[in-house]
């Protein structure tokens, strides 16, 4: 059974002020949703320390932002899987699209960042998606199936199952645009038909979750499909309330789709 799971990105933001009252606002409104839905919050690195500690025993999860393709040694400015872990992290991003375009993140290093994550305790999040360009060309799964492929050669099928799947379409992120529910079920869908296509029932067991410019107001009608797995969530994770909102509105699809499921017992 996938429970659904809530991402909270901060990508490059934050100060130890900030982050303080970010979090003790937060942590308030979000105490009622804890038993339903796994929460991560990802704040960059000099503050996974200060997170942790906020975090304590809230039932919260510290997740980090990358993790090194290495294992140790000659890699200036980089940061171990190892070294997250210790930290207390249970969940790192890996291929995140700004990664990937910004700091030229190719599906091979991407990979291997993925692989060092597996080997440690930590599940990763693997960050998969198209440009409007590769959109508009009819390519949105000959890319994502390249971007999935590339962990299934590093890690084999298993290491890409362990995983969290984030279909994060690149023009939605931190854009204002979001994609529309149809677009997100069609390609969770797809995500899940060629996970099958390796090893059926492989799609169904592993959680598929949506990213891109998600706020409180199209959360509901985002996560309403079941295919949907909760989301990864960039710019409203910044604001208490924003972040409430979405959770608020996750759980209240995982509630009607219980009752749901109550009715057709
Ligand atoms: C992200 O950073 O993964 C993201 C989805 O950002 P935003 O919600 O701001 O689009």
């Amino acid at each position: 059974m996938r429970k659904p799971i809530l991402i909270a990105n901060w990508k490059m933001n934050g100060s130890l002020h900030a982050n303080q009252a970010l979090l003790v606002r937060m942590l308030a409104k979000l105490r009622p949703f804890r038993k339903t839905i796994d929460m991560v919050i990802c704040p960059p690195f000099p503050y996974l320390f200060q997170v942790r500690d906020l975090l304590g025993y809230t039932g919260l999860s510290l997740g980090s932002q990358n993790a090194s393709s290495a294992v140790s040694g000659a890699h200036t400015g980089e940061v171990s899987a190892t070294m997250l872990q210790e930290m207390g992290c249970r969940y790192v991003l890996v291929g995140h699209s700004e990664r990937r375009s910004l700091y030229q993140e190719s599906n091979a290093n991407v990979a291997a960042r993925h692989k060092q994550v597996l080997a440690t305790d930590m599940t990763p999040v693997l960050c998969v998606g198209e440009t409007l360009e590769e959109r508009e060309q009819g390519q949105t799964m000959t890319v994502i199936e390249r971007q999935l492929q590339a962990v299934i050669d590093a890690s084999g099928l298993e290491g890409l199952s362990s995983s969290i799947i984030a279909y994060e379409p690149v023009w939605a992120i931190g854009t204002g645009k979001t994609a529309t529910p149809e677009q997100v079920y069609e390609i969770h869908r797809a995500i899940r038909e060629f996970l099958d296509t390796r090893q059926a029932g492989t799609g169904q067991s592993v959680s598929v979750v949506y990213g891109g410019s998600v706020k409180s107001g199209n959360a509901a009608e985002l996560f309403q499909s079941p295919e949907v797995d909760g989301g990864l969530i960039g710019g409203a994770s910044l604001q208490a309330d924003e972040f409430a909102l979405i959770t608020a509105a996750l759980a209240d699809t995982v509630a009607e789709a219980g009752s749901l499921c109550g009715m057709l017992d």
